[in-house]
C-alpha cells in the first residue's frame, strides 16, 4: 500500500509590505498561484499580512475554500513596530497578533485560525501566545535556520509535525496547537550556514529543487511519525499570472516533478491545507494523551 504524505502549498502574501508597497502586483500574484493550484488540484495555505487583507480582501474572499485557507501571516515592523517577532515578550506579541488578527478579520470577514509569524521569527513565547489566541495550527518553525538578526533560530527544531510545547519552541508537547514545519533540508545549509534549502519556489530553478523533492519524499515515507507532510512557499511578488514568467515556470515544473517522484516512491500526495494536515495529525495522535510514537523512546 502507498504511504500518504501531505502536500501543502503555502504563499505569504506582503505585497504591501513597504519595501514592496505594490498591491497590484499582489493581487496577479495571488490570482496566477490559484490558477494553477487550482489545475493541479492542489490545496493552499494563503498567510495574509493584514495590509494586504485590507488591499485587495474580495479577492481573497471569493477564493474556494474547498481549497484555499486563509490565514495570518505577521512582520511587526508593517504594523508600527520595530523588530521581528522572536524579539518581543509574551505581553507584546499577544497585542500585536491580537491587533493583527482584528485587522484581518475586518478585511476579509473571517477570523484566522492558522498563523505564520514573518521571517519564522519567533522565541519561546511565541507558540503559548498563539495558543492563547485561539488559533489551531501553525507554520512558524524552520528546521535548522539559524538567522538571530531576523530573530529566527531553529537549529535542532522538529522538521514533523507536533504538538508545540509551552515553554520551549523547539520541544514538543503540552499546547493545544498543531505546529506545521515547513520543509527544509538541514544537510545544504546555504547563505553562509545560516539558512536550510526548502522548497520555497524562488530560492533555485526546477532542476535543483528536483532534487530535494526527491529526497524529502523519501525522508518522509521513512517518517515514523503520523502524519507525514511536504510544505513548500512562494511570495506574491512574483508575475505568477505570466505564462511565461519563470517562477510561474517553476512552480509547474515543481508540481509535476512531485507527482513523478511520489510514483517512483510508491508515495500517495494528499492535497491539504494547513489546518488540513492539523486536523489529520489530531485525528491520529489526540492531544491529551501525547504522540503515542514517543512511548518508550
Ligand atoms: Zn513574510
Amino acid at each position: 500500500m502507498k504511504t500518504d504524505i501531505h502536500i501543502c502549498w503555502t504563499m505569504d502574501c506582503e505585497a504591501t509590505q513597504r519595501a514592496i508597497n505594490d498591491a497590484a502586483l499582489g493581487m496577479r500574484a495571488v490570482r496566477g498561484f490559484v490558477s494553477v493550484i487550482s489545475e493541479a488540484k492542489l490545496h493552499a495555505t494563503l498567510f495574509v499580512l493584514p495590509g494586504d487583507a485590507v488591499a485587495y480582501p474580495s479577492l481573497l474572499r471569493d477564493l474556494d475554500p474547498g481549497r484555499f485557507e486563509l490565514a495570518l501571516h505577521v512582520h511587526p515592523q508593517e504594523e508600527g513596530y520595530d523588530d521581528f517577532c522572536g524579539a518581543y515578550p509574551a505581553e507584546m506579541q499577544r497585542r500585536i497578533y491580537d491587533q493583527a488578527i482584528k485587522k484581518f478579520a475586518d478585511a476579509v470577514g473571517v477570523r484566522p485560525t492558522a498563523f505564520r509569524t514573518g521571517s519564522c521569527s519567533a522565541n519561546d513565547a511565541t507558540f503559548p501566545v498563539t495558543a492563547e489566541l485561539g488559533f489551531e495550527c501553525c507554520s512558524h518553525s524552520m528546521p535548522g535556520r539559524n538567522m538571530t538578526w531576523l530573530r529566527s533560530n531553529w537549529v535542532s527544531a522538529p522538521q514533523h509535525v507536533h504538538y508545540a510545547h509551552p515553554a520551549n519552541r523547539l520541544l514538543e508537547g503540552g499546547l493545544d496547537l498543531v505546529e506545521v514545519p515547513i520543509t527544509t533540508d538541514p544537510d545544504s545549509m546555504l547563505w553562509s550556514g545560516s539558512h536550510p534549502q526548502d522548497l520555497r519556489v524562488e530560492l533555485f530553478d526546477a532542476k535543483n529543487h528536483r532534487y530535494m523533492i526527491d529526497k524529502v519524499l523519501a525522508r518522509e515515507k521513512a517518517r515514523p511519525q503520523p502524519i507525514k507532510a511536504i510544505v513548500a512557499l512562494t511570495h506574491n511578488t512574483f508575475e505568477y499570472e505570466n505564462p511565461s514568467d519563470f517562477r510561474r515556470q517553476t512552480l509547474l515544473q515543481m508540481i509535476a516533478d512531485l507527482a513523478e517522484l511520489a510514483d517512483k516512491h510508491h508515495v500517495n500526495l494528499v492535497p491539504a491545507t494547513l489546518s488540513e494536515i492539523a486536523a489529520a495529525y489530531r485525528a491520529a495522535a489526540p492531544a491529551q494523551n501525547g504522540p503515542p510514537w514517543r512511548a518508550g523512546c
